[in-house]
């Protein structure tokens, strides 16, 4: 059975407050032509600064995802790993994410506000298959943390979370990412973070935009909120696993199981599967 590719019907538009700016940016999430993959677009200055989706243009950085156009540019773009988290685990192979602001707006800290506009326009399929990357031979990254792609004939996740705060503990979650999977589980899933964190990014002074009453905080003995539902945190682990392998511009087929995983390990991974398959 052949897939098709896909795009949106119209532009996707997602508006919040960013948290390092602490000022409101506009997301548009545009249809793209065949085999253009997922891109970004950094307007500034009535400039339109063209950052493709490519492993070769991530910077470390903790905690979060950052695309920039080249390695040591500062024209970069921050936490794009729950937009392409929702595009990849949608089904979405061509769009253009447009940004008016080095950073895509958390939110809620979930991938809900991108899944919610996508929904809205919908999706449409183009003339030509889907391009995947599927895993043949199992490939590991073993570096603080395990992380590992299996073959598999679907796109599935196996994650194991042992978090040092009993009330999150240790706990372990499976799923196969179909649009509905991705409906109902790893697309509401919020980013989590302790307390003590959150506190020492708005004394620092990174952190502007005082999200907590979205975001879901956990503290020693309880969370700000009560969950979406059981295991949250290993679903919210898995967007990031989807966002981060999305850096390969295609989608992916192969069985992907973190333990105690995170984005550094993520991208690694990445990259080597970029390594394996992608040299053209
Ligand atoms: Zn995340």
């Amino acid at each position: 059975m052949t897939v098709k590719q896909k795009t949106l019907n119209d532009v996707a538009i997602i508006d919040g407050i960013g948290a390092f700016t602490g000022i409101e940016a506009r997301v548009e999430i545009c249809p793209a032509p065949v085999d253009h993959g997922p891109s970004f677009e950094l307007i500034q200055d009535g400039a339109v600064i063209e950052i493709p989706v490519s492993v070769g243009n991530v910077i470390e950085t903790e905690n979060r995802t950052v695309l920039a156009k080249s390695e040591d540019s500062e024209l970069q773009i921050n936490f794009v790993e729950h937009v392409l988290g929702a595009l990849h685990g949608m089904g979405v192979d061509n769009a253009v994410v447009r940004v008016n602001s080095v950073e895509i707006p958390l939110i809620d800290g979930s991938a809900m506000p991108f899944l919610m506009a996508i929904d809205k326009v919908g999706l449409r399929e183009q003339d030509a298959e889907r391009r995947e990357i599927v895993i043949e031979k199992p490939v590991f990254i073993d570096d603080n943390a395990l992380l590992m792609a299996l073959p598999s004939d679907k796109l599935e996740i196996t994650y194991y979370l042992d978090h040092p705060n009993d009330i999150v503990g240790k706990r372990v979650a499976h799923i196969e990412v179909t649009l509905e999977n991705f409906r109902k589980r790893i697309g509401p899933s919020r980013t989590f973070i302790k307390a003590e964190k959150i506190q020492d990014l708005l004394v620092s002074g990174a952190v502007k935009h005082d999200d907590r009453a979205q975001v879901l905080i956990v503290h020693k003995d309880h969370t700000s909120a009560p969950l979406r539902f059981a295991d949250e945190y290993c679903y919210h682990k898995m967007l990031d696993i989807l966002g981060d392998m999305y850096l390969l511009g295609r989608r992916l087929r192969g069985h992907i199981i973190g333990i105690r995983s995170g984005h550094y390990q993520n991208r690694k991974l990445a990259r080597k599967i970029a390594g394996e398959y992608l040299q053209e």
